[in-house]
Parts: C-alpha cells; sequence; structure tokens
C-alpha cells in the first residue's frame, strides 16, 4: 500500500512516514504542491494525505484537480478545525479529514478506516446506490440531492445494513476531528435527509430511528 504524504513541513512528514513504515505502508514525501501531480504519476499512491497550505499550489485546489481525473482515496490534513465544516461544505470529494495537531497514531487508524469504508461495495442494497467519489447518490433510480454531511450520514448508515449507529458513533464519522457537538446536531441533518429520503420511498422507511439508542439503515 502506497501513501503520498503532500505535506510542506519536513519534519512533520518525517515523523508520519517513519510510522507509517512501522505499519508496513510504502511512502514518499512531497512538499510541493505544484510538483503532486507528477509525484502521483511516479509512484502512483493508494492514498494521498493532503495538506490544506502548500507552497504554490493548496491542498483545495489539488484535491479538486485529482478528482477530476481519478478516484484516488484522499484524506485532507488542516490546521483549524474551523475549516472541517468549510471543507464539508465545499464537497470536494476528499474522503476524511484530519486535524491538525495530529498524532501519527490517528493518522494510522484513519488511514485504515478510510481504506476499509472506500473498499466496501458502493450499493448495498438493491434500491440504493452510493458514489463516495462524486458524492452521488440514487435512490429507486431517483437522484438524490444530498448535503456532503448527509451523504456521509446515509454513506455511514448504509455500509453496515440493519446495524443501529448511536449518535456519538455517527458523529465521529461525520466530525472526524472529534469536537463536542450537540446531539440535536445529528438529529437535525437526520431528519431532513430521512425528509429527502421520504419523497422518492414514502412508504418505505429508509433510515430507522431506534428509540434511544440511534439510528440504522434497512431498506430492501
Ligand atoms: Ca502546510
Amino acid at each position: 500500500m502506497r501513501i503520498l504524504i503532500v505535506e510542506d513541513e519536513l519534519a512533520l512528514a518525517g515523523v508520519l512516514a517513519d510510522y507509517l513504515h512501522h505499519h508496513d505502508f510504502s511512502t514518499r514525501i512531497e512538499t510541493d504542491g505544484a510538483r503532486v501531480a507528477a509525484a502521483c504519476g511516479e509512484f502512483q499512491p493508494d492514498l494521498i494525505l493532503l495538506d490544506l497550505m502548500l507552497p504554490n499550489k493548496d491542498g483545495l485546489t489539488l484535491c479538486r484537480e485529482l478528482r477530476q481525473t481519478s478516484q484516488i482515496t484522499i484524506i485532507m490534513l488542516t490546521a483549524r478545525v474551523e475549516e472541517i465544516d468549510r471543507l464539508l461544505g465545499l464537497e470536494l470529494g476528499a474522503d476524511d479529514y484530519i486535524c491538525k495537531p495530529y498524532s501519527p497514531r490517528e493518522v494510522v487508524a484513519r488511514i485504515k478506516a478510510v481504506l476499509r469504508r472506500c473498499q466496501s461495495p458502493q450499493s448495498v442494497s438493491e434500491g440504493l446506490e452510493m458514489d463516495p467519489t462524486t458524492l452521488s447518490a440514487r435512490l429507486l433510480g431517483q437522484p438524490l440531492e444530498l448535503t456532503a454531511v448527509e451523504f456521509r450520514l446515509l454513506h455511514t448508515l448504509s455500509s453496515e445494513p440493519r446495524r443501529v449507529f448511536s449518535r456519538d458513533q455517527l458523529m465521529d464519522r461525520i466530525y472526524p476531528d472529534q469536537r463536542v457537538v450537540a446531539d440535536r446536531t445529528i438529529d437535525s441533518h437526520i431528519t431532513k435527509l430521512r425528509r429527502k429520503l421520504a419523497q422518492i420511498s414514502p412508504d418505505q422507511e429508509v433510515v430507522h430511528s431506534v428509540y434511544g439508542v440511534g439510528y440504522k439503515f434497512d431498506f430492501p
């Protein structure tokens, strides 16, 4: 498994690379945003850790450009918690976000989780199709207009049909930096998501509320 670390702080990138080697990943470090495309061509990474602030070309631009030509797994690194919401809102198609400062252990755990998720089939139920690379979803063949957060919620729930997720577990997936978010934030996203699902499937619930526990996906 090859990981391209795009990070202009060499000391940080070096620590990360060492840690990843210990976990049997091959790595390459790229410090210049303008050289990322070439590095991808030479190194053929399976996953990119992409810092937001880079010399010559920033992480946002790079993420957009990479997404136009490839379905490679991208984890964005950002120094500010507040940026996560903005990044999600931009719907760049990154697979995950990690907030700096991070521990190498956290990064490895996140890489493994993202790879597991990306390797799971895109269509888990006959009625629902989801494509994480384009954030597009269809229910019963009809397009769902979802926000990035709603997409992540539905993708998480549908990745393990009939498993009940608690609000905490959903928050960990939706807000990976683990900052404190009020429970009702998840509830309001779920409410909006269910409303959209009900427009297409009024008689058959897709996301079920499990009283006192959380939510689950169950759909034929
Ligand atoms: Ca940087």
